[in-house]
């Protein structure tokens, strides 16, 4: 991925007829847990209308809590990969916790015998989990997010991403969510969407941001404009190639994330709002 003195190789790739490289730009909007059927079909309802081919679906989720909602896992994947392919959607992005999720993926996948693909997440908690890196680098089917760890140096995540590569899989994106300070941060992390650059020159990988994890709430400034769409313009403009953020049709009833997720209604301004950041990027 740029980190070993040898390794030439480029890092952006194809993947089920979408472009991620250092100069594309993709967009995953979608739920951070998958909660309803009715839900999960609003939702891609409101993508395919608005045109767009990715999302986030969160079925394997990392609760602080062992009490909190831990998410369907396993069981709604039949429906969730099936309601995708119906919608027309290339590729899904989907968190992992263990490395018997990708089996359970891969499975429920190939058996809707739609074309979509996933893109396998693994999340700010297991950053340096690196017998999940290890496995999850084996396997050469689905590419990889890799989110930075939130407590840990850049250096330190980006050789987590190199654990990914030295085992084989090299189609890996590097994801910015935030950082977590001591310093009474406004926003739920230390947004550090600055540093895509930083990642874009140190290493080949195309690099993601995550508002939504980042900001952590809707709050807005005076005229109304959520923090979530300064920073994600911000990011876009510091060159972001992919962004992950959350959506969900009634973020009330949402059991994970509600607070920080944007309604199906503001879909069409958040995609105009990037569209409008890229052309000045
Ligand atoms: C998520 O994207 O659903 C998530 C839990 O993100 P993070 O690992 O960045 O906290």
């Amino acid at each position: 991925l740029g980190r070993h003195q040898n390794d030439q190789r480029a890092t952006g790739f194809d993947y089920n007829g979408v472009r991620f490289g250092q100069d594309s730009l993709q967009v995953f909007a979608g739920l951070c847990a998958v909660d309803t059927p009715e839900h999960v079909e609003q939702m891609l309802r409101a993508l395919r209308d608005n045109g767009q081919v990715c999302t986030r679906m969160g079925a394997y989720k990392p609760r602080t809590s062992p009490y909190a909602f831990q998410g369907h896992g396993k069981a709604c994947l039949p429906w969730v990969f099936d309601l995708a392919g119906r919608y027309g959607i290339r590729v899904v992005a989907m968190e992992i916790l263990h490395e018997s999720h990708v089996d359970e993926i891969r499975e429920a996948l190939h058996a809707t015998g739609h074309p979509t693909g996933v893109m396998l997440q693994i999340g700010t908690r297991n950053t340096q989990n690196f017998e999940l890196l290890k496995a999850v680098g084996r396997q050469q089917e689905f590419p990889v997010l890799l989110k930075r760890g939130f407590g840990i140096t850049l250096e330190e995540s980006l050789n987590a991403a190199e654990y990914l590569a030295s085992e084989g899989n090299t189609r890996v994106i590097f994801g910015l969510r935030g950082m977590k300070t001591n310093l009474g941060d406004p926003h739920r992390n230390f947004v550090d969407f600055a540093q895509v650059p930083v990642v874009k020159r140190l290493t080949r990988m195309p690099v993601c941001i995550d508002p939504s994890h980042s900001v952590g709430s809707r709050d807005a400034t005076p005229d109304g404009i959520m923090d979530i769409f300064h920073v994600t313009a911000q990011g876009v403009v510091a060159g972001a190639n992919m962004i992950l953020v959350d959506f969900h049709p009634d973020p009330a009833t949402a059991l994970v994330d509600g607070p920080q997720a944007l309604r199906l209604r503001e879909l069409p301004w958040f995609l105009e709002d990037i569209r409008l950041a890229r052309e000045t990027y």
